[in-house]
């Protein structure tokens, strides 16, 4: 069976290549070859020997998600199902979302296949998981989504890592992608420019903590209160918000860096003056800014926020000192946001009724 390269580090490349009884000089050729210069078939790479050229075809192969369907939004955003696996790993459909505004394009990938943690909100949740990504198969679907928008690439790529799947469930895997990201001599984006969104896994907030290079990272807190949070996020059960936010406190953030916590305002639920307080409590001694996000109403059992209510709601975060922002989702109109494509496709009813997004993406 060829050896899989995509997503592989530099220092894996050097002992593959190695391991061919080449000269390791040929592996940062090849990582090179195609990150930086988006060369994705060996016989591209003139960089190269021919006779390596004819090897690595034999013996190596590189594989990306296959498109299988495009839906573009009304607001540019276009929306990617993708095939994975097949040969020797399982098959399984996964999403990816391109969003271009102001100067940039923002990419929202996936790290897993479904998701096992069951969020109330998120239609993922109910594909239950399915299997965690490769780094090949994470960084791949950047790869793609930008070389399908080569013609309009604006000169700052955002990449979040919020499509399906919890990423500090598919630790190793999430964190080999991004480094290849983030490597100036792989794909060069800025560790601000890359951000993991978590539900709140408190042992891999610690262990991303540990970490020299990582993204910037974004929690989704989603309630004011243990009660309302073990309702609407189960994991919270086992990571309650003292034990999460004890977390963010203990976190190495760098000069300027800072937590983003998404906050779906669910109407009726989470949304009211007090809960707004008990969010401004709850983040103290956190340095940190919210990102509130209204729910677009759909089959799930929640309701919209009233306008007044989600500016009442940000007023008391933004007078107390905690930044908010309100932000929408992109691509409403095509299911961009968390696990609805996927969901369709495999013909969830749930998913398949609905005819708005759900609110659950959000982006700068
Ligand atoms: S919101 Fe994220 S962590 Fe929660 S079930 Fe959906 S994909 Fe998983």
């Amino acid at each position: 069976m060829p050896v899989e390269l995509l997503g592989k580090s530099a220092e894996e490349l050097r002992e593959f290549i190695v391991s061919l009884g080449e000269r390791p000089y040929r592996a940062p050729q090849i990582y090179h070859a195609l990150y930086k210069e988006g060369r994705f078939d060996f016989a591209a790479m003139t960089n190269l020997s021919a006779a390596l050229r004819d090897r690595l075809a034999q013996q190596a192969r590189i594989t990306f998600p296959r498109i299988l369907r495009r839906f573009p939004s009304v607001d540019g955003s276009i929306r990617y199902l993708f095939a994975i696996g097949g040969e020797d790993t399982k098959p399984a459909q996964i999403e990816a979302v391109f969003m271009p505004r102001d100067g940039r394009q923002t990419i929202c990938i996936s790290t897993q296949a479904g998701c096992a943690v069951d969020c109330h909100f998120c239609l993922t949740a109910q594909l239950g998981l399915i299997r965690n990504l490769t780094a090949g198969e994470i960084v791949g679907q950047l790869i793609v989504a930008l070389e399908e928008n080569r013609e309009q690439l604006a000169p700052q790529t955002n990449v979040v890592l919020m499509g399906q799947g919890e990423p500090l469930l598919n630790y190793d895997a999430t964190m080999a992608a991004v480094r290849i990201m983030l490597d100036p001599q792989g794909l060069a984006l800025g560790p601000r420019h890359v951000t993991l969104s978590t539900s709140g896994i408190v042992p891999g907030i610690e262990r991303l903590g540990q970490e020299k290079i990582r993204p910037s990272l974004a929690i989704s807190l989603n309630a004011s209160s243990d009660e309302q949070r073990d309702a609407l996020m189960p994991i919270n059960r086992k990571y309650p918000l003292a034990v999460l936010l004890a977390a963010c406190q203990k976190y190495p953030l760098r000069p300027r860096e800072y937590f983003t916590f998404e906050y779906v305002l669910l109407g009726g639920v989470n949304d009211s003056p007090e809960d707004a307080r008990r969010v401004v409590r709850l983040l103290a001694n956190v340095r940190a800014k919210v990102n509130l996000i209204p729910w677009n109403p759909g089959n799930l059992p929640y309701r919209a926020p009233t306008k007044e209510g989600i500016e009442a709601f940000q007023a008391v975060l933004v007078e107390k000192g905690v930044p908010a922002f309100i932000r929408f989702s992109r691509g409403q109109d095509v299911f961009a946001a968390c696990g609805q494509l996927a969901s369709m496709e495999m013909g969830n009813p749930l998913a398949a009724r609905r005819e708005d997004g759900l609110t659950q993406l959000s982006v700068e």
